[in-house]
């Protein structure tokens, strides 16, 4: 039998994935190592994989779903990003014509599905309140261009009748504990997720249901009559359906190639607060800051199992090999630190535990990589960075088409154009990071 696709590459996640280090010993499922048949395979365990399987036991409540993962649950991107789970597109319209504003509010309201199903997840398997935490969000102003920001982003939610509330320099600091900030766009739309948390909970609960290997990467498809044969390391899987959700990893097994951009993006996270510093500190148990231009730090406090900590992201990086090395991730962390010792003096001696950087998938023209890539295979993948929501939706999205169930999100996704191509590499390679170099640059104030 002539192989189909083989993939040319298996996932690397430099650093550890820190959200899944802080927490007890997760369960262990089995890497598969022996043949089997299933009625659905998933790929890929992350937001879309496991949405994905949680909407089939709905849609298909006995049929035989299998979810297969390269790496364990919840160490992958899914389980070491910054956990804003956002409702707001990041650029609004910047247009007033109703067509636009439509789409924006048709967006947010396709990003609150993807909410209310983590929600769902949180309340039906009984997860910690930090898992799935409807805290809002705040864009966090320093500079004058950063308050420009966020009163231009304000009067475009002044004309889609979004709530949220300006935050004076005194406010962020009782919220944050940090004077760093000048001012804030505070939105409450957006759930904060423990992401390792959340993908576990949600693992967890669908054992009963589904079937789930880790450490068992797909290495080839290959079609024999009406089924696919699924090949990994010790056993086979043969099933007439296929979710591929790997996100940019669909490149590896050949599917839009050429059109995916690949981004590495950089994180710490300090060790456990005690008392003193997290009295010394002050502000809110828990928040989320973001910051007004893209190219600053995020930052989160975090509460719950693992203690109290500080989370902070910065840096971008495109690679288009998929793989970053750990020398860069130790070099980029020296900017959580000064992102870190910038905003709180008073936690001077607190050290960074962890350090780890994670792959997100872009497409130039921001489309997904969504829909059928063969017969009996629907792609689930290109989240374009927001992919705790988008993934999730993507996920829903997949399983709701290949069950033929009525479907406006994948009606949503299947009328976007598809991934667009992109320059050839080495230009790609050198004017995405000199894109990247330069808006650093300009950003670095609220680094
Ligand atoms: C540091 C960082 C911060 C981020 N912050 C945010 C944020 O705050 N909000 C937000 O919305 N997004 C954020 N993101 C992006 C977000 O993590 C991703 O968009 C999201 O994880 C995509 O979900 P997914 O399920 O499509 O893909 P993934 O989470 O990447 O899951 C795909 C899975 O497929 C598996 N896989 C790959 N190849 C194979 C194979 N051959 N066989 C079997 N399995 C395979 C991988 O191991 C992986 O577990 C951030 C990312 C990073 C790295």
């Amino acid at each position: 039998m002539k192989i189909g696709y083989k993939t040319r590459q298996l996932p690397r996640d430099p650093g550890p994935a820190a959200w899944d280090s802080i927490l007890p010993e997760a369960p262990i499922y089995p890497q598969l190592d022996e043949d089997i048949t299933c009625d659905w395979l998933v790929i890929g365990a992350g937001f879309a994989g496991l949405s994905a399987a949680r909407r089939l036991t709905q849609l298909r409540g006995g049929d035989r779903v299998v979810v297969i993962d390269a790496t364990r649950i919840a160490q992958g991107p899914a389980g070491r990003n910054s956990g804003f789970m956002i409702d707001l597109p990041h650029d609004l319209s910047s247009d007033q014509y109703t067509s636009s504003l439509d789409k924006d509010l048709w967006q947010i309201k396709l990003n609150r599905q993807a909410i209310d199903f983590a929600k769902e997840v949180a309340e039906e398997f009984d997860l910690p309140e930090e898992t799935v935490d409807a805290q809002g969000r705040i864009n966090g102003a320093v500079t004058d261009a950063g308050l420009h920001h966020n009163q231009d982003y304000a009067a475009h939610l002044d004309r889609l009748g979004e709530g949220y509330e300006l935050l004076d320099e005194q406010s962020m600091h009782e919220v944050t504990g940090s004077r760093f900030y000048s001012a804030g766009l505070y939105m409450p739309g957006t759930v904060l997720l423990q992401p390792a948390q959340y993908i576990r909970g949600l693992a967890k609960g669908l054992a009963s249901k589904i079937e789930i290997y880790e450490k068992t990467p797909a290495l080839t498809m290959t079609k024999s009559g009406q089924d696919w044969v699924v090949g990994t390391p010790h056993g086979k899987i043969t099933t007439p359906k296929i979710i591929l959700a790997v996100n940019g990893h669909a490149e590896s097994f050949g599917f839009f190639k050429g059109r995916l951009m690949h981004v590495f993006t950089y994180a710490s996270m300090t060790e456990a607060m005690n008392d003193d510093q997290i009295k010394a500190l002050g502000g809110q148990k828990r928040w989320g800051v973001t910051p007004s231009d893209p190219m600053g730090s995020t930052v989160r406090k975090i509460s719950g199992a693992g203690g109290d900590r500080i989370v902070i992201r910065n840096r971008w990086s495109f690679d288009p090999s998929m793989e970053v090395s750990e020398d860069r991730v130790a070099r980029y962390g020296r900017d959580q630190d000064k992102g870190f010792d910038r905003r709180f003096p008073m936690l001077k001696g607190l050290k960074m535990e962890y350090r780890w950087s994670g792959r997100l998938c872009l497409s130039y023209n921001s489309a997904p990589a969504f829909g059928a890539v063969d017969d009996g295979i629907i792609a689930a993948c290109c989240q374009n960075g927001l992919g705790t929501a988008k993934g999730t939706l993507a996920g829903i999205a997949a399983a709701e088409l290949s069950t033929q169930a009525n479907s406006p999100i994948a009606d949503e996704m299947l009328a976007a154009d598809a991934p667009s191509k992109l320059p050839p590499k080495p230009f790609a390679w050198l004017g995405a990071n000199a894109t990247i170099k330069w808006r650093e640059f300009k950003g670095r104030a609220e680094i």
